[in-house]
């Protein structure tokens, strides 16, 4: 392939500039040309492309977001829409692409891979949800940021004596809740992997509060409901005053960390190497520190798990 895309879509995460980095400047080191699709499905739709040069991805690295911008769009699920797409992309002359983005931007590679159009899937979300890889680019600067905000609240629950109730996002995965719950402490983590029993856990709240402990800190990922709704059930039955916090947004944001943009420049250029071998349909990710790939539709096939015993460590460690 000597003209490749790249484009961004579905939620941002941090890291995803490094990614569009190393796919612009590992492609022109291999003497191909690289266009930037901005926003997303929608943009390649519309044909907001550009070609973007060495420069143009110069001082993005250490930046959140992302410089391609990102977008839904519900007409990319079309058939129509897919069809738009590739007669952009065969306008252009351009004859693979890099999409980075989270489940749903996936399944739209997967829509473009069946209609023969190559495309190589990069994990970039901070729910950490991808199949075929063991990180995501953005879960481990969400999670520090995460971490940072229970260490706040820890203080303060410290001082009031409380209970917090903290939510954070995933969407249907607890990877955030569980990674973050293990290393701020926490004494209840509630992932939508595994049912929680609301008796088992004020059980716990009232041995804490019996051998003197000051404060309790209770994750919830946002697969699992809302915090506010677990908060009024540990009230009404165990007779505690909570508070809640919703992180929200802020777990999306920011510098990302040393590791995501490592990641993101590994991930990224293998995405390139792919193409140049004439590959489509696959897509990257990293296993026990090994760059892998997949193809992209059984990759998407295969269901998202946990880690168990890493769940039942955060139990053990929080009796
Ligand atoms: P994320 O990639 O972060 O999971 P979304 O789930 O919003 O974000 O997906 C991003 C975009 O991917 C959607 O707005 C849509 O354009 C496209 N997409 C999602 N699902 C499909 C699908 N089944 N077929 C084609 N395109 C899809």
């Amino acid at each position: 392939m000597k003209r490749i895309g790249v484009l961004t879509s579905g939620g941002d995460s941090p890291g995803m500039n490094a990614a569009v980095r190393a796919v612009v400047r590992k492609a022109i080191f291999h003497e191909m040309e690289v266009f930037g699709i901005y926003h997303g499905y929608q943009g390649l739709i519309n044909g907001d492309i550009r070609q973007l040069e060495l420069g143009s991805v110069g001082d993005i690295i250490h930046r959140g977001g992302t410089m391609l911008h990102t977008a839904r769009c519900p007409e990319f699920r079309t058939e129509e829409g897919q069809l738009k797409a590739i007669e952009q992309l065969n306008n252009h002359g351009i004859e693979g692409i890099v999409i980075i983005g989270g489940d749903g931007s996936y399944r739209g590679a997967k829509a473009l891979t069946e209609r023969g159009y190559p495309c190589i899937g990069v994990p970039g979300t901070i729910d950490n949800d991808i199949p075929g890889t063991d990180f995501t680019i953005g879960f481990d600067t969400a999670l520090n940021t995460v971490i940072d905000a229970i260490d706040k609240i820890r203080d303060t629950a410290t001082s009031h004596e409380r209970t917090y109730v903290v939510e954070v996002m995933g969407r249907n995965a607890g990877d955030i809740a569980l990674w973050a719950g293990l290393a701020g402490g926490a004494e209840t983590i509630l992932c939508p992997e595994y049912d929680y029993d609301m008796d088992e856990l004020i059980g716990k709240l009232n041995r804490g509060h019996d051998r003197g402990k000051k404060h309790s800190i209770i994750i919830v990922a946002e697969g699992v409901g809302s915090a506010v709704d677990v908060s009024r059930k540990i009230e009404e039955k165990a007779g505690v005053e909570t508070r809640v916090t919703v992180l929200g947004h802020v777990q999306r944001g920011g510098s990302p960390s040393a590791n995501d943009r490592v990641l993101a420049s590994r991930l990224g250029a293998r995405g390139v190497e792919l193409l140049l071998d004439g590959k489509g349909g696959r897509a990257v990710g990293i296993e026990q520190n090994r760059l892998v790939d997949y193809d992209i539709i059984e990759a998407l096939a295969k269901p998202h798990t946990i880690d168990k015993k890493m769940y039942d460590l955060s139990s053990e460690l929080s009796i």
